[in-house]
């Protein structure tokens, strides 16, 4: 395996077992034909496709990680744990998913009323239209429902008029915990990476609270290069990762031809003074 850090890795993506509209046969067709070069499939708190895309990775010739990721509630937000290279089959981690998806359906009939409260009914009929996976019904299926409903013009601006904090059809919840989110995936054998650490609006001291409780817990990666990020942030936390000796990671985040900015495998490489993630997988990797 090629452990350099310009690797074409794109460790972050959606099929529809969460939120993206591709399968994850479509999705490793789509990475291979982009050039990609080591691949997983990190559906939201789910690992319901990851035999599917194991089995795909493999028809086109792709090496392939296992993935997923797991929404956390962390000093009351939410923060994302990517979780790469674990056995998918491990019971703790297929326990704690399943306790996690739990809350989505109570939560997305209470989204729905907050929606029908402002003139917006069958929102939750709507959405599960979209949906895939009936365990996974997600705040991107009532904004794609909004769209096509003619209700808002795009994915974006429902989350801005409809879906966060403090718009009518937003419910706070409780996900995992950082310390079990962490544990779940170190260990089935993986490695937890936070999400696109530079999307959640912390203080400095914030992130820094998160960051050595993620360390504490066993955490070991921090995404870097994320179509989440602009430029300086690539440099940003490229400079935290070496800081806190965090291993690097790389992904689109991408959910859909038609609402992702960025495709898969089209980001910059990780900078070469970083240590890849997958310098630390190479024993991990399904091909
Ligand atoms: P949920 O897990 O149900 O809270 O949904 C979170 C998902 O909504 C994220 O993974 C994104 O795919 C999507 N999302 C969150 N915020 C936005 C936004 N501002 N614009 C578009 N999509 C968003
Ligand atoms: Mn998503
Ligand atoms: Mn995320
Ligand atoms: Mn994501």
């Amino acid at each position: 395996m090629n452990l350099d850090p310009a690797l074409n890795a794109d460790l972050h993506c959606h099929s529809v077992v969460s939120d993206g509209t591709l399968t994850p046969e479509a999705l490793a067709q789509r990475a291979k034909a982009a050039g990609v070069q080591l691949w997983a499939l990190t559906d939201h708190d789910e690992i319901g496709g990851q035999q599917r895309a194991i089995a795909a990775a493999r028809a086109v010739g792709l090496p392939y990680l296992t993935g997923t990721e797991i929404s956390v509630t962390f000093a009351g937000r939410v923060v994302h744990i990517v979780g790469l290279g674990f056995d998918p089959t491990a019971t703790e981690i297929v326990e704690g998913l399943r306790a996690t998806r739990g809350g989505r359906g109570p939560r997305a009939r209470e989204m729905a009323a907050g929606l029908a409260a402002v003139g917006i009914p069958g929102a939750f009929e709507g959405a599960l239209t979209y949906v895939g996976n009936p365990d996974l019904i997600s705040r991107t299926h009532f904004a794609r429902f909004l769209v096509d409903a003619g209700h808002c013009a795009d994915v974006p601006e429902v989350f801005r008029r409809f879906l966060t904090e403090g718009k009518p059809g937003f419910v706070p919840h409780k996900w995992a915990s950082l310390k079990d989110a962490v544990g779940w995936i170190t260990r089935a054998g993986g490695i937890a990476v936070i999400a696109h650490p530079g999307r959640y609006d912390f203080t400095p001291t914030e992130e820094y609270a998160l960051i050595t409780e993620f360390i504490a817990h066993g955490g070991r990666g921090i995404e870097v290069v994320t179509g989440s990020h602009t430029p300086a942030e690539f440099v940003e936390y490229a400079d935290t990762a070496l800081e806190f000796g965090l291993l690097a990671s790389r992904g689109s985040d991408f959910h859909s031809p038609d609402e992702s900015r960025i495709d898969l495998g089209t980001l910059p490489p990780l900078a070469a003074r970083l240590t890849p993630v997958w310098a630390e997988l190479a024993d991990r990797i399904h091909r």
